[in-house]
C-alpha cells in the first residue's frame, strides 16, 4: 500500500497530464513521509532514477531504489547536495508537495506556501532538462495569479489542477507546467 493519502494526488495528476514515464529522473520535494516517492519509483521503473528531500526523515522504500536527502529546499546547501544527486543530464520531472506548517492565518499560510513554491521553481529551473515538467503545491491567495504568469513564461503551458483527491481539504492546487522552454541565447556570447 502507499504511505499517504497524497499518493492519489500525484496519481491523478500523472493520469491527467502524463508526467511520469519509464525511464524518467524525477526529483521530489517536499517528499517525507513517501507516498510521492512509491508512485514516482513504479511509474519510471528500475531503468529511472527517483531523488526525494525533506526537512523530515523519510523511511527507506522497501521495493524501491530511491534516494533521499534530509534538508531545507530554502538552504543552499540542500540545493548541493541535490544538484550532486541528480547529476549532469539533469531531471525530466520535478514535483513539490512542500507546505509550510500552517498557522490558521490564512494570508501568512498562503505566503509561506508562496514561497516554497517559488524555491521549487528556482529549483526546477536549475534542474529540468529543456521539455522537462514540473509540478507545485500552491495555497491559494492573492499571490497565486503572478507566480503562475511567472512559471507560464518559462513552460510551454501551465494548468491549475485541482486533483479530486484534494478537493475535500484545504485551499490548495497544484500548478501543472509542461515543457520547459530552452534558455534563450544570451546576447553577445
Ligand atoms: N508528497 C508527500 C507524500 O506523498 O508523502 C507529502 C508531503 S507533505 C504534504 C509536505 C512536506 O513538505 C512535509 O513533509 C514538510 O516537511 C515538507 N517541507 C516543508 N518545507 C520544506 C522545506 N523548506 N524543505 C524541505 N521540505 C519541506
Amino acid at each position: 500500500g502507499y504511505r499517504s493519502r497524497a499518493s492519489y494526488k500525484l496519481k491523478q495528476l500523472d493520469e491527467d497530464a502524463d508526467l511520469l514515464s519509464s525511464g524518467d529522473t524525477v526529483v521530489d520535494l517536499g517528499a517525507a513521509p513517501g507516498g510521492w516517492l512509491q508512485v514516482a519509483a513504479e511509474a519510471v521503473g528500475e531503468a529511472g532514477t527517483v531523488v526525494g528531500v525533506d526537512l523530515q526523515r523519510i523511511d527507506e522504500l522497501a521495493d524501491h531504489d530511491v534516494e533521499t536527502i534530509r534538508g531545507d529546499m530554502t538552504e543552499e546547501r540542500t540545493r548541493h547536495y541535490l544538484r550532486e544527486a541528480v547529476g549532469e543530464a539533469g531531471a525530466d520531472v520535478v514535483v513539490s508537495d512542500m507546505a509550510p506548517n500552517m498557522t490558521g492565518e490564512y494570508s501568512l499560510d498562503h505566503a509561506r506556501s508562496v514561497h516554497l513554491a517559488r524555491q521549487a521553481f528556482d529549483v526546477a529551473e536549475e534542474l529540468l532538462a529543456p521539455g522537462g515538467d514540473f509540478v507545485v503545491k500552491v495555497f491559494q491567495g492573492e499571490d497565486l495569479d503572478a507566480f503562475r504568469d511567472e512559471v507560464a513564461a518559462e513552460f510551454q503551458y501551465v494548468r491549475t489542477v485541482s486533483p479530486p483527491a484534494s478537493r475535500d481539504s484545504s485551499s490548495e492546487v497544484y500548478l501543472v507546467a509542461k515543457g520547459l522552454t530552452a534558455a534563450p541565447v544570451e546576447e553577445g556570447d
